[in-house]
């Protein structure tokens, strides 16, 4: 039988995440591919959950989202970043952070539009911009004296007459950049000057380090008003499993994005929203112990990395390490990746999948360090038999 599957998403297959986790179930593998923390939430974050299914919060919420947690999401922006959102108009909930971007981009870009994307992407980015029918153009990220940045010329240059959006992820996965306030910059410039629309991914917004500032995009002038801002419970909380995000937009924006949306999932899991509102007005201090703990994990996997012969790139936020394979003596990082777990019990994911240009991603794995101290020990030393 021919494929029945339509033609823009024909090669997009299965995840590279679902791939490398199946492997890992499979090989009976360490998981530091897909990332996802080991440990849970804040306890209160969950029992609220619970509280909120027994107290009869099972029936649909309304499409925007429970009124408690788009007013704590407003809040939340206002207090962090000093950005105002109408609760009623300018906020809207979404299934995770990947709803929020697939409904921005299908709902603001379509045939004929391009798209541009930091590459490494993100794999959904790809997925989406093709799904609403519309060509992604990829600006590479390169090491440059330790950390992955892009060149304001390439970013320029992939402007055209057809660019009308540009999808930004800060802090960045799986680079583990956090653009610096002149990269934000030299973004909104090109924006403002091409009246492009932003779309910010900001999952890893609390999960930076060594002092590094996320800078919200739509802080900057003139983006505000062009800015759909999207980000998620999964990291900031440690329930990836919820999928309870949401979008931050002019009101103009957030009417594209609910046209979208309703016809997509229409609404988002009741309980999660609550006691998302309930976390992000109370467990922020959870989320600083989070991330100083996050912030010594990456540094207990990047020694174990180095000690295994690796090359690594220290991440300034999220969950995840970039090393460089060609010092252990290999240069395909897709073969090594599915060869890890039959050789050491590993399992980590080849970046070059998240490239248009995969041979500049051809040497790097991504390993994430969002586990318990002692899942990052018994993996580093058995990368250590790589050697
Ligand atoms: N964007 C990035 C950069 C991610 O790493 C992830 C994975 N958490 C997502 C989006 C998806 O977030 P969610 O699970 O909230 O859909
Ligand atoms: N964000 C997670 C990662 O980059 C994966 C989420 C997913 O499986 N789609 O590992």
């Amino acid at each position: 039988m021919a494929d029945p599957l339509v033609p823009r998403m024909q090669g997009f297959g299965t995840t590279i995440f679902a791939e490398m986790s199946a492997l890992a179930v499979a090989t009976g593998s360490i998981n530091l591919g897909q990332g996802f923390p080991d440990t849970d939430g804040p306890p209160a974050m969950l029992d609220a959950a619970v509280e909120a299914i027994r107290s009869g919060g099972n029936q649909y919420p309304p499409g925007p989202g429970v009124p408690e947690l788009r007013e704590a999401v407003a809040a939340q922006r206002l207090d962090r970043y000093g950005l105002e959102y109408d609760p009623a108009t300018e906020v809207y909930v979404t299934v995770g952070a990947t709803e929020g971007i697939s409904a921005a981009v299908l709902a603001l870009t379509g045939p004929g539009d391009e798209v541009i994307v930091f590459e490494p992407y993100y794999d959904s980015y790809a997925a989406t911009i093709a799904l609403a029918g519309a060509e992604r153009r990829p600006v590479t990220l390169r090491p440059v004296e330790g950390r992955f940045t892009f060149d304001p010329d390439e970013l320029r240059a992939a402007v055209g007459p057809r660019t009308r959006a540009i999808l930004v992820n800060s802090p960045h996965n799986p680079a583990g950049t956090v653009f610096t306030r002149a990269e934000m910059e030299a973004i909104a410039a090109v924006c403002r000057e091409h009246d492009l629309i932003a779309i910010t991914d900001e999952v890893y917004e609390y999960l930076t380090f060594d002092g590094a500032e996320h800078i919200a995009l739509a802080t900057l002038e003139g983006m505000r008003e062009r800015t759909v801002s999207v980000s998620s419970t999964g990291k900031t909380f440690s329930v990836t499993g919820w999928k309870t995000g949401w979008v931050t937009a002019p009101a103009e924006y957030v009417r594209a994005v609910q046209t979208v949306k309703q016809f997509t999932t229409y609404a988002v899991g009741g309980p999660w929203q609550r006691a998302t509102a309930y976390a992000l007005r109370n467990e922020l201090p959870w989320v600083e112990d989070l991330r100083a703990s996050l912030e010594s994990k990456r540094d207990r996997l990047i020694t174990g990395l180095e000690a295994a012969g690796f090359t690594t790139y220290r991440p300034q936020g999220t969950y995840f390490v970039q090393a460089d394979i060609r010092p252990l003596g290999f240069t395909d990082g897709m073969e090594l990746a599915r060869a890890l777990p039959e050789k050491v019990g590993v399992v980590a994911v080849p970046t070059q999948v998240f490239y248009d240009h995969a041979e500049a991603g051809a040497h790097f794995v991504r390993f994430a360090f969002c586990k318990k101290d002692e899942v990052i020990d018994e993996a580093a030393e058995r990368l250590r038999r790589l050697g």
